[in-house]
């Protein structure tokens, strides 16, 4: 199932996309007309809910056209930071430096809440924010069970899903203020969508193409069988000695072919369009302003 947040008539709703149907099932109004406090897919992912039984009906009764809606990102406003992996594809720690910056346990930074902007949105970043913004096409993990010490083999359990982030960077502040957090946490620099793959709809997390397309130009390419620290590792390491909590979420990191990559730097302009394509997850586009 592809769960997505949206906007009916400027209502904010949750529900599941069946894409090649063109429909969304409005869980949202299943929820409201059953008097249960379930109002946002955060709310749901926390609820620990299914609806494999309750499906048939659902369906059948709450559909609405996918060209009514607007998507929202899947989780608009996360309960804590995102949790982001630094250079975690070895090739792309190479281009950040050199094979010296291929780091021996996860690099962990985060991007505030209010990064997290929706798939499709023109996000505005002014010429005096960022002269040096860079785009990171991500793989994103979406918590689904709260865990503490979880161990490397059962990782798995905990997870509700997948969706794509773009970890937006404003490479000159992340240089100039010494820690990442202020050049990772504009407003708006977190695009998240356009859905969350339930887990059981995804084999294999570690063998997934990623491309990353600024204006049809292809800069990333690259495959999460590449990542350094695998999934698992990373759950193990982040719930090492913090409670990973349902709905939170972990980037799992970028492969080569950043901006900041290139000689001389491609940096986002005005009206570049980043397209960042999952496979088996989906395709997310968000065009800058400067
Ligand atoms: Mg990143």
């Amino acid at each position: 199932m592809r769960f997505i947040s949206f906007r009916l008539k400027e209502e904010k709703r949750f529900g599941v996309w069946l894409q090649e149907e063109e429909i969304v099932i409005d869980l949202h109004s299943y929820y409201l007309d059953r008097e249960e406090r379930i109002n946002t897919l955060l709310a749901f992912i926390q609820s620990g809910k299914q609806v494999n039984e309750e499906w048939q009906e659902i369906s059948s009764t709450y559909h609405i056209p996918y060209h009514d809606v607007v998507l929202e990102a899947p989780i608009p406003r996360p309960a804590k930071n995102v949790f982001c992996v630094g250079k975690n594809y070895r090739d792309h720690a190479i281009e950040m430096g050199s094979e010296k910056d291929i780091p021996e346990h996860p690099m962990i930074f985060t991007k505030a809440p209010t990064t997290v902007s929706a798939p499709h949105e023109v996000l505005t970043f002014p010429k005096d924010m960022s002269e040096a913004l860079d785009y990171e096409g991500e793989l994103a993990v979406v918590i689904g069970q709260e865990g503490k010490r979880i161990a490397k083999e059962d990782a798995f359990d905990y997870i509700f899903g997948y969706t794509i982030v773009n970890d937006l960077t404003a490479r000159d502040l992340q240089k100039k203020h010494g820690q990442f957090f202020v050049g990772k946490s504009l407003d708006g620099s977190c695009p998240m969508g356009p859905a969350i793959v339930h887990a059981s709809a995804i084999e294999n997390p570690h063998q997934l193409t990623l491309t990353t397309r600024v204006n049809k130009e292809l800069r990333q390419n690259g495959s999460t069988s590449d990542l350094i620290f695998d999934i698992p590792e990373l759950i193990h390491v982040l719930s090492k000695g913090m409670t990973l909590e349902p709905g939170d979420i972990i980037a799992t990191g970028t492969p080569a072919g950043v901006g900041k990559g290139f000689k001389p730097p491609k940096y986002l302009t005005d009206g570049d369009v980043i397209s960042i394509e999952i496979e088996g997850i989906g395709t997310l586009q968000n065009e800058i302003r400067k």
